[in-house]
């Protein structure tokens, strides 16, 4: 398998060498025309473990790493860091199904991935030291702060925008614990941080290599290090449906994902590609809608007011991901998608071709939830179908019930609710009584009046010490990324 930038063919690369680079000189995420030629027998897969099943695949996508390489790799990533016995339990909710992927050590999705990459990336270093730099609007920043705690040869710096996370999203990054993680808080929104590690990555790469012989690198959702293990739990969820025989082999099943950098619903379009019968990919956005209204009209314009929601793990206006979609959706033509990167860059919108809109239709299906339709989507689903979810899960739950009974889905359930639970609780129960109650309040409250338990990691963080307390401007970002280097 060979990777190249979106932008252009001309420096060709394996997956160990994008996975330790991130993002592609030329400001491109990799990707492999291979891809579209590749395809793993789905129905000898429904027999596997999930351990199993990562292997197959990443046999096929990360095929320069030995066999020895993988084996360690999927023996360090989720052992003994899951509340469930099953790493991602398929659980029926109304019509449709919940796809939980928030069973791991911080309690969200993207744990999953997140447990991998670490691994991964030690066995593709040679004898080079790495920093990871990473932007979060939140549950990301945790789970990476997680999977590289103590890694060897590595060191990891988080940026998350300054108070626009949770209370509980805040504790968690505040308290990380291991002597190469770093935390900083940034007066800014996510879309601040994000361009600002951007930046960093194309101002600094060669200075800090050269005065400190530190190569960066990232963890965030471009990372093919990341895409490759999130397309395992698509063929799992699929195998679990099959084997208690919700649906027979090669039946189609369309999937409904609550949607942000374009992560975790591209991951679902490459299982596709691999050959899972896989229906429509639904991208469920919350008011934040951009991507609703590209995939309605195939104008991307990120000219528009920021709204904060409740599900800010998704409060994103640049989807980082769906550049990759868009080179698929194209054809594969590296001038196509550069131009469009360009448009975005300079005009802040870009329109593709009626072709390429087609393409993307054909596979995708979108819809969105506001603010006040996620609050009553969180309520409808505790009242009608008995189940408690989370902001995220909430925005893919509505788009999945306005289509209707006669599209039973899966929809991926991104967080614990109680990683939300004053959201979660307000909306099914009203306010909280009480002085100002902080997150743990509601948690337990959630807990109580649910009856459902509160995950371990959630739990214990209120005796954790804080101690991280940067907080710094946009535009010293790059100087406390040195200081964490050269620290
Ligand atoms: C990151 C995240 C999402 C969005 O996933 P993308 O891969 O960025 O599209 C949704 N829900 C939660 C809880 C998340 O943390």
């Amino acid at each position: 398998m060979l990777y190249h930038s979106t932008r252009s063919r001309e420096q060709l690369c394996g997956s160990k060498e994008a996975i330790l680079k991130g993002l592609c000189a030329d400001g491109g995420l990799y990707v492999s025309d291979d891809m579209l030629k590749t395809s793993l027998d789905m129905k000898a897969l429904m027999e596997k473990s999930y351990e199993e099943i990562v292997l197959e695949v990443f046999r096929v996508l990360l095929d320069d790493y030995t066999e020895e390489e993988l084996q360690y790799c999927v023996q360090r990533a989720y052992r003994g860091k899951f509340e469930t016995e099953d790493l991602t339990p398929v659980t029926p909710i109304g019509d449709s199904w919940l796809l939980e992927l928030y069973h791991g050590p911080t309690s969200a999705f993207k744990d999953m991935a997140l447990c991998m990459l670490p691994q991964l990336m030690s066995k593709a270093l040679k004898d080079e030291e790495v920093m990871i730099l990473t932007a979060t609007s939140g549950d990301t920043g945790k789970a990476a702060l997680s999977g590289f705690q103590d890694a060897e040869k590595i060191g990891i710096t988080v940026f998350y925008p300054y108070q626009k996370v949770s209370d509980i999203q805040y504790l968690q990054m505040a308290t990380a614990e291991g002597g190469n993680v770093h935390v900083a808080a940034v007066r800014g929104n996510f879309d601040d941080c994000q361009t600002g590690v951007k930046k960093i990555f194309a101002a600094k790469t060669g200075e800090f290599k050269n005065k400190y012989q530190v190569a960066l690198s990232s963890a965030n959702s471009i990372n093919v290090g990341r895409l490759v293990p999130q397309i395992i739990y698509y063929i799992e969820a699929y195998k679990q449906l099959v084997r208690r025989g919700v649906i027979s082999f090669g039946e189609k099943i369309d999937f409904v994902v609550p949607t942000g950098n374009f992560g975790d619903i591209l991951a679902g379009f490459y299982a596709k590609l691999l050959g899972l019968p896989v229906g429509r990919l639904v991208v469920a956005s919350n008011e934040n809608k951009v991507l609703t209204d590209f995939f309605r009209t195939g104008v991307y314009d990120k000219n528009r007011e920021f709204v904060k929601t409740i599900s800010p793990s998704m409060d994103i206006l640049v989807s980082s991901n769906l550049e990759r979609m868009l080179f698929y959706a194209c054809g594969c033509d590296c001038d196509y998608v550069a131009g469009l990167m360009k448009d975005l860059n300079e005009k802040g919108r870009f329109e593709v071709s009626p072709d390429v809109l087609k393409y993307l239709q054909d596979v995708f299906d979108c819809g969105y939830a506001t603010n006040e339709e996620s609050k009553q989507a969180i309520a409808g689903a505790y009242r009608e179908d008995h189940r408690l979810i989370d902001p995220h899960t909430a925005c893919g739950y509505k788009v999945a019930k306005e289509r209707g009974a006669a599209a039973p889905a899966v929809i991926l359930s991104t967080a614990s609710p109680f990683k939300f639970a004053k959201d979660a609780y307000e909306s099914i129960f009203g306010v909280l009584e009480g002085n100002a109650p902080d997150g743990f309040a509601y948690m337990d409250a959630l807990s109580e009046r649910t009856g459902e338990k509160i995950p371990e990691a959630l739990a214990s963080l209120k005796t954790k010490e804080i101690r991280h307390k940067d907080v710094v401007e946009i535009a010293e970002m790059a100087a406390f990324a040195e200081s964490c280097i050269s620290g």
